[in-house]
């Protein structure tokens, strides 16, 4: 009878999934010292050292490796550092984020916590775009290079180097969810074969991942409550009056709070993303002063303006008014944002399927996502598109 019942327990223990650290930006960035105690869902017993399994493995080369490239693809057959093990519990969560394990556990785990949340969007199972040739997805986490790139079968990180400090990508939440998106949009829309001349696909992939890390970074509960008590749930970032943005020490949100139009960016391609970026991190923040109105937290008057041309008084008085409720309710607050951000990362998700990636263009795209959004999601969405000149009204 006992034993029936300890085994019981186990495997409802086994399918709560394993423990690991994540830190939702990197730990020199204040306010975010301390990581995130993350449940991946994956059963205990199909994880093994490296972390690896059935889709992904680490690897942590001894010395320098030259990253991938055209010829140049996993797998990595060179030394490696010995593999990051579990637990006696099978869990990762007792490693100690000074050791060299640590940054194999937090790549890895950065990887499947994106993969889940956008699995979780997208309604059925991620398949690697390259799972013909390679079945699983190789992660490097450590090379010595400034940069971080995922590609055909990889994703390798390497390290930024200020003043001589070097920084590992691998502890860097940012950097993992975006190039993570890069490989979702591939294994959702495919490779493209025979890009035209007035594609988007590179713009629209780099948006799409910003998109990504920005989304998949508000699904830590740790950081939704730093940033609404840090702005007493105040998400009016358009107006100059509000230093906010600029002083954010969230990457994902001082890059999606940009003002840029079509007709003032470039072709390349990072710089024809950010009106993109800009509609969708717009449209998060509509959608929340919606869902703040409809929770009864917010004044109604919110909705009928112009949120860029705010004047100051009006911007005064919405700010008093939004710390005041947010100081009786700030679990609504939590809620609203997350409402809002579900909106948004559904519709993307649901785009996916149908952009061809060889003509796409971020018109299309556009239109695919706002037909993909439900209400009133979508009509948020359209009128953020087109004041960012990607869509013409209708
Ligand atoms: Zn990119």
């Amino acid at each position: 009878m006992r034993v029936l019942r300890d085994d019981a327990l186990e495997s409802g223990d086994q399918r709560l999934g394993t423990r690991f650290w994540i830190f939702p930006q990197p730990p020199f960035i204040p306010g975010y010292e301390q990581p995130d105690r993350v449940w991946l869902p994956i059963p205990r017993d199909e994880i093994g050292e490296g972390p690896s399994d059935a889709m992904m493995y680490v690897v942590d080369p001894v010395y320098d490796k030259q990253p991938y490239g055209f010829d140049r693809l996993p797998p990595f057959r060179g030394a490696m550092h010995s593999p990051a093990t579990p637990g006696p519990d099978r869990h990762f969560d007792y490693i100690s984020p000074d050791s060299r394990a640590f940054l194999s556990v937090h790549a890895y785990a950065c990887v499947h916590f994106v993969l889940s949340i956008w699995q979780n969007y997208i309604g059925r199972p991620i398949r690697w775009f390259f799972d013909q040739t390679f079945p699983r997805l190789e992660i490097v986490s450590f090379v010595n290079w400034d940069n971080a790139q995922a590609g055909y079968g990889f994703l390798e990180l390497g390290c930024s180097d200020t003043d001589g400090i070097r920084r590992p990508y691998a502890l860097n939440f940012d950097t993992i969810a975006h190039e993570i998106g890069h490989l979702i949009l591939l294994s959702e829309t495919d490779v493209p074969t025979a890009l035209t001349r007035e594609g988007d696909f590179f713009p629209f992939s780099e948006a799409f991942s910003d998109v990504v890390s920005l989304i998949s970074f508000l699904h830590f509960d740790s950081a939704i409550d730093r940033l609404l008590r840090r702005t007493k749930g105040n998400l009016l970032l358009y107006n100059e009056l509000n230093r906010f943005a600029e002083t954010s020490p969230e990457s994902q949100i001082r890059l999606a709070t940009n003002f840029r139009r079509m007709s003032e960016v470039t072709r390349e391609v990072h710089d024809r993303a950010l009106p993109f970026v800009g509609a969708i991190f717009d449209s998060i923040v509509e959608i929340y002063h919606r869902e703040l109105v409809a929770r009864d937290c917010a004044d109604r008057g919110l909705l009928d303006i112009d949120l860029r041309h705010l004047a100051r008084d009006d911007f005064e008085r919405f700010r008093t008014a939004t710390a005041e409720a947010f100081r009786i309710k700030p679990m609504i607050f939590g809620l609203a944002l997350r409402a809002a951000r579900d909106a948004v990362g559904q519709a993307l998700a649901g785009s996916l399927r149908t952009l061809d990636p060889d003509t796409l263009r971020l018109d299309q795209a556009a239109t695919a996502v706002i037909a993909a959004a439900s209400q009133p999601a979508a009509t948020v969405l359209e009128s953020n598109f087109v004041w960012r000149e990607i869509i013409v009204s209708r």
